[in-house]
């Protein structure tokens, strides 16, 4: 329990930072944070998380900008190309954005029941703190000047995105590129002579192209099988007498559940290509499902209506006035998740009030 993690870097800052020569000024850290929280989701809102936080400090307000949307395109990136989860990089609200920012970016996501998830932010400051904790640089014409900041974090919260957006009935699906094993090798009738050393070969030669475990337990194999769906393992590799009599294996993968008998032969390499194939699925499948789950509204009714039959994201477009986006909280339940970044103009007029609007924003229902 303590405060925000600007006051701490902010009094620090104010005794480390004097000179031009001293910036920029970047600190990462890992925390467990607890915050007070009535109802808890297990991931998505617990009293204690872990997080990754960065702080920055700037001369000039470009570079702090630069900073903020360079954080903003890495979470982006961790949560696109290894999660496999696609964002909308926006910018919040006025009401929406950290209290204390000059700006607040984000990328939301949206899971498999249409309810939208802040999947990781980015703060620019200017100069707000840096006024309030006094962090003042010399420039090289020796005037004081204020540094220009920025704050981002992300949090273990994505594992419960991880979970929503991949899993099925059966368990976990995890995207081959955030798999601590990716591929199971389970032996069947491994009492047979020969059976086990030829797994355990298997496991070695495989771990040079991927992260290969294998399950030589006494259980049997349909246990097995189960428990490694269970736990959303990309790729479970079969192999028994009968297999190695025919110089082969078999892939069974998690995502689809398709079953294919490899040449032993091109065992590597079609290996390689399945984790890729499965990672890319897994994406697009959930692209898909956004696609799918965003729709447009031209009036408030047809927000509303829209959020009942089909709850996903409502493209609409906003005056930008306070008193809309709280009538559409009110009214329908959602609140602005982002002005995306990727603008388009589905209708001149404010969803809500019907004025001049100008600006499209992402709505949908959170967690
Ligand atoms: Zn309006």
């Amino acid at each position: 329990v303590r405060p925000t993690s600007e006051v701490l870097f902010c009094e620090h800052y104010s005794n480390i930072i004097h000179s031009y020569r001293d910036l920029p000024k970047l600190y990462n850290q890992w925390a467990n944070v607890v915050r007070w929280e009535k109802t808890t989701r297990p991931f998505l809102r617990t009293l204690e998380f872990l997080w990754q936080e960065g702080h920055t400090a700037h001369a000039t307000d470009e570079d702090a900008m630069e900073e903020t949307i360079k954080m903003l395109n890495v979470y982006a990136a961790v949560c696109e190309e290894i999660l496999a989860i696609p964002v909308v990089k926006g910018q919040k609200t006025e009401k929406e954005k950290f209290a204390g920012a000059k700006a607040t970016f984000t990328i939301e996501s949206l899971m498999h029941d249409g309810k939208a998830l802040q999947s990781g932010t980015s703060h620019h400051f200017g100069t707000g703190f840096a006024e309030a904790f006094n962090i003042q640089y010399t420039d090289k014409e020796g005037k004081l000047q204020y540094v220009h900041q920025t704050s981002w974090g992300f949090t273990t919260r994505i594992i419960g995105a991880l979970i929503m957006v991949h899993g099925d009935d059966r368990g976990l699906v995890i995207p081959p590129k955030a798999a601590p094993t990716q591929v199971m090798i389970v032996p069947i009738a491994q009492h047979k002579e020969g059976v086990l050393d030829f797994a355990y070969d298997l496991k070695t030669s495989l771990g040079k192209v991927a992260r290969v475990d294998i399950d030589a337990s006494d259980k049997k194999p349909g246990w097995k099988f189960n428990e490694y769906e269970m736990k959303g393992i990309p790729v479970r590799l079969e192999v028994g007498p009968k297999d190695i009599e025919n110089k082969q294996v078999v892939l069974v993968r998690r995502d689809t559940l398709e079953k294919v008998f490899v040449p032993l032969d091109q065992l590597e390499t079609k290996l390689v290509e399945l984790l890729d194939e499965i990672q890319t699925n897994l994406y697009n499948k959930a692209l898909n499902h956004r696609e799918e789950r965003t729709s447009v509204a031209l009036t408030l009714s047809e927000l509303k209506e829209s959020l009942e039959a089909k709850p996903g994201f409502i493209k609409a477009m906003w005056c930008g006035e306070l008193a809309c986006e709280e009538k559409i909280k009110e009214d329908t339940g959602a609140t602005s998740r982002c002005i995306p970044f990727e603008q388009e103009q589905v209708s001149d007029k404010c969803v809500c009030c019907g004025k001049d609007a100008d600006k499209i924003v992402y709505w949908a229902k959170a967690y």
